[in-house]
């Protein structure tokens, strides 16, 4: 066995092998980019080296320096994840020559199956079905043509050297052929430098179904079971469930049996995945076949038991697989909804910061990820923030679980698609498994957020501006200070907040323990239960509400609640509502410093009548000018400071006198 493992990876799955290699008491190690110094797979590693600049071509792809990085930390193996040089067959065989085991298959079933066209035809020749297509050596336009009239319409051009849907075309006419087939020989060539194409028969409404395999050294092939994968967007997995809705269990011996065939045929070795499409008519296709883990395998693990990463480890220290194809059994139904920074609309990626990530616990319920709070997702890597898998005793009860994991799932700071994966565990055809590879697009999910705060989130809201929930409040409203005057005197806040395009303006006020908070529409009496941390508890109306809090980005307000989230911001300019409001009685009162600073600008004078929410006078502190305004109508008695001069945090900065009501 080895002693140390490096990690030529990042994020949740170089997380994921770190805990296996801590599982069986070998030291982990991790490989970082400039980037990535302070992440979490290095801060989880024993030892850690760095590999090069931000991006992947000039670190986690540089071969050289990662075998480098393995001999100077003393590895005597490398698990190279998924993606970046997982399928790279050069590495594997770097790897070889530099005396290090390359947790994953040989570089040749690598080479085997790295191309679609070459993986086809090792697929026919062990009697497995492929899509019924054109993939021979001419590729003159002409013979692509005449070839593609037989196959049919819609077909799919795709590239021989493609992956994560590059160089793919669906053609549904003979019409669109021609410029088709440029545009997939286009995005192949620069995306893989290889053009090479091939022809499918585009099958309608399939299942994208796959078979877990693992293979050891000694000549022994085992399947475990599928993985459905067919809510895809963009042609990529979203949602991977295990067991598949569509499967019967002679259509799932006979795809793991064909899957078996598949990686016989290569000369496979380690834990590999064959891809199938499915066909509503129950025939299946073999697709490609993915040589490394991938990223849906927990779910494999949770309804078969197994640990796939530990099995891994011990195929490429020799052993042999420690069970047989009969000892193989599932349990339970798993599903896995991936979680991203990106919109949950238009699917584009979102980069920033995350404020607060906390994962959903509690039993049947995992979570894969390579992020903590503060953490930051940015432009160079894979928008990924986790994987949440949760299993259940059957698939209703996985959706059951999966809902509840999803609603208590606080993400906070970053754009996510947490909607859409919450909108997809209520629609009707996901819940009765009735899906395939267009569901996405043809169900139409509305998982837009939401457009305005309900007013319990605005009452929330308000009172973590108030409170001060935990850390800084917001500066425009620093109330902690004065909260002993004002509480007395009962006054009333107004505050104001913007969710997109809508303002929202409200009146807090204390009485005793409880709080009503006005708005627009009404008001919310409520009473505060918990402030602390990034957690809030309200009663409001006989029911306990949690909202989930945190700072974002230039002071904006985040809360999660029942699962949506709102970013709140104040309306600008930032103080102009409501800053050092302080209570009074009847007798006028002082208004007093936030904090310390510099009062920059006078705008009454004494002796001056002032209207309610009237700027009174500019204070700049840490480097925001603060407006302080009327809290009352009244008249302005005494102005203690002058433009310039500095004034102590608390100091009374001018004495306003009520109006008789
Ligand atoms: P890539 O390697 O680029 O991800 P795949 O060959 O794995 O490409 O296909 C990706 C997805 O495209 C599949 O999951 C499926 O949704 C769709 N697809 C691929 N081939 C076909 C086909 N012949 N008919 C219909 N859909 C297909």
């Amino acid at each position: 066995m080895f002693n140390r493992i490096l990690i030529a990876n990042r994020g949740e799955i170089a997380v994921r092998v770190i805990r296996a290699c801590r599982e069986l008491g070998i030291s982990p190690a991790a490989v970082y980019s400039e980037a990535d110094a302070g992440a979490l797979h290095v801060r989880l590693a024993d030892v850690a080296a760095p590999v090069g600049p931000a991006p992947a071509a000039q670190s986690y792809l540089r071969g050289e320096a990662i075998i480098a990085a393995a001999k100077q930390l003393g590895a005597q193996a490398i698990h190279p994840g998924y993606g970046f040089l997982s399928e790279n067959a050069g590495f594997a065989r770097m790897c070889r020559e530099a005396g290090l085991a390359f947790i994953g298959p040989p570089p040749e079933a690598i080479d085997a199956m790295g191309g679609k066209i070459g993986a086809r035809k090792i697929a026919v020749a062990a009697g497995v079905p492929v899509v019924p297509g054109y993939d021979g050596a001419d590729q003159s336009d002409t013979t692509l043509a005449t070839e593609a009239e037989w196959v049919g319409f819609p077909l799919l051009v795709k590239a021989s050297a493609g992956g994560g849907g590059k160089g793919m075309r669906v053609v549904s006419s003979p019409a669109e052929f021609a410029a088709a087939l440029e545009g997939a020989r286009r995005e192949a060539g620069a995306a893989f430098g290889d053009a090479t194409v091939f022809l499918e028969r585009y099958i309608q409404r399939p299942r994208h179904v796959e078979i877990q395999i693992l293979a050891d050294s000694h000549g022994n092939v085992v399947h475990l079971g599928e993985r459905e994968c067919s809510i895809q967007r963009r042609h990529q997995k979203i949602l991977e469930e295990s067991p598949s809705p569509a499967l019967s269990p002679a259509l799932r011996a006979a795809m793991g049996e064909a899957a078996v065939r598949v990686a016989r045929a290569a000369g496979y070795v380690n834990a590999g995945t064959v891809e199938f499409i499915l066909d509503p008519d129950g025939s299946f296709y073999f697709l490609e076949m993915n040589t490394r883990l991938q990223v849906e395998h927990p779910v494999t693990e949770l309804v078969t038991g197994l640990d796939l990463v530990r099995l891994q480890i011990a195929i490429a220290a020799g052993a042999p697989l420690p069970f047989s194809q009969e000892q193989v059994s599932f349990r339970g139904h798993a599903i896995e909804a991936r979680l991203y920074a990106e919109d949950p609309v238009s699917f584009l990626p979102a980069v920033g910061r995350l404020a607060l990530h906390e994962p959903p616990l509690g039993p049947g319920v995992r979570v894969d990820s390579g992020l903590t709070s503060g953490d930051e997702v940015t432009v160079y890597y894979d928008p990924m923030i986790a994987k949440l898998i949760v299993s259940g005793a059957d698939r209703a009860a996985a959706i059951d679980r999966l809902r509840r994991a999803l609603a208590d799932y606080a993400v906070l700071g970053l754009t996510t698609n947490l909607p859409l994966l919450r909108a997809i565990t209520k629609n009707p055809a996901f819940v009765a498994g009735d899906t395939h590879t267009g569901f996405l697009a043809e169900q139409q999910i509305n998982a837009a957020p939401p457009a305005a705060a309900p007013p319990e989130v605005l009452a929330a809201a308000a009172i973590w501006e108030i409170k001060g929930g935990s850390g800084k409040a917001m500066p425009s409203l620093n109330l902690p200070l004065f909260e002993n005057r004002w509480r007395a005197g009962g006054v009333e806040i107004p505050l104001s907040f913007v969710l997109g395009k809508e303002t929202s303006t409200l009146r807090a006020r204390q009485s005793g323990e409880s709080w009503s908070i006005a708005y627009a529409g009404g008001q919310i009496d409520l009473r505060i239960v918990t402030i602390r941390d990034s957690e809030l508890v309200l009663e409001i109306r006989s029911t306990l509400e949690r909202f989930r809090v945190a700072r974002g980005e230039a002071d904006e307000l985040l809360l999660s609640w029942r699962g949506d989230t709102y970013r709140l911001t104040r309306p600008a300019p930032l103080s102009a509502d409501s800053v050092g409001r302080v209570g009074h009685g009847h007798d006028g009162a002082s208004l007093s410093a936030p904090m310390p600073g510099t009062l920059i600008k006078l705008l009454v004078s004494a002796g001056e009548q002032v209207a309610e929410g009237q700027p009174l006078l500019v204070l700049e502190a840490m480097k925001m000018e603060h407006t302080v305004v009327a809290p009352y109508a009244g008249v302005v008695r005494r102005l203690p400071f002058a433009a310039g001069d500095s004034v102590a945090g608390g100091a009374d900065l001018i004495e306003l006198e009520a109006a008789e009501d």
